[in-house]
């Protein structure tokens, strides 16, 4: 694969240049890999460049893509080392990933447990939060934390978590690769499968406004924006962490 880690390598040589991204999508493209569509569409929609007769089938196409695997971040996924959690709920807040053959489940209700394959390692309390439920940040936290964990194989049973004060300074404190449950009922329409799909919190927002865009090309009305933001950043989708809602 030395070939694409040079071709990411020129990518983070020239961040701004959409160039060495294109031939990045080319060369996926070359191999059959449908990352690479989405790449060019991604690029093209933020360009103004879906436009004419097939927009309407372009954006179907992008909206299908984005929301089976994400929006693309390149050169480097800050989120790369999170697993794709399914799950989530306010309180409790109950997260499973199947990974490397074994089942993974964490839950917080009175006190904080991962069970792998039905065994609980862990059980106790995650005392470092100022309230039970938990934010998108810090979910993205906790996520990353028992990610890393499974996948260098470390002890769930001896994990570490930060403490309240140091948890908004961890690398991984922003919205991230959580489980989000939000399309709207009439992608059924255009993707018969997507009746399991989970859109990435971090995604939520602008997957949302492709889909209003979508509509109104279709010259359906743009919904009114029923849910209003959090203190986490993403408009129309609250965390619902209480204290988080009231900012
Ligand atoms: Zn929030």
């Amino acid at each position: 694969m030395a070939e694409e880690a040079e071709l990411l390598e020129l990518m983070r040589a020239a961040p701004d240049d959409e160039g060495p991204r294109l031939v990045y999508a080319d060369w996926l493209l070359a191999r059959g890999d449908a990352r690479g569509e989405l790449i060019v569409l991604d690029q093209r929609e933020r360009a103004g460049q879906l436009a004419g007769p097939g927009a309407l089938a372009e954006l179907e196409r992008l909206l299908v893509l984005a929301a089976e695997r994400g929006f693309p971040r390149l050169p480097d996924d800050p989120c790369a080392g999170i697993l794709p959690f399914t799950g989530g709920g306010s309180f409790p807040v109950q997260y499973d990933v199947d990974h490397a053959g074994h089942s993974y489940y964490l839950r917080w209700r009175y006190g904080f447990s991962i069970d792998v394959d039905d065994v609980t390692v862990l059980d106790g309390d995650l005392d470092t939060l100022t309230t039970n439920e938990w934010t998108f940040r810090e979910t993205t936290v906790i996520l990353a934390i028992v990610s890393d964990a499974i996948l260098r194989g470390a002890p769930l049973s001896e994990l570490a978590f930060p403490s309240a004060a140091d948890f908004p300074r961890h690398p991984r404190y922003h919205v991230g690769r959580a489980p989000a449950y939000c399309f709207p009922e009439a992608l059924s329409a255009i993707a018969p499968g997507s009746a399991g799909w989970t859109l990435e919190v971090r995604d939520f927002g602008r997957w949302h406004a492709l889909w209003d865009r979508w509509q109104a090309l279709r010259g359906l009305a743009r919904p009114a924006l029923t849910r209003r933001g959090c203190a986490c950043g993403i408009e129309g989708l609250s965390c619902g962490v209480s204290e988080c809602d009231g900012r």
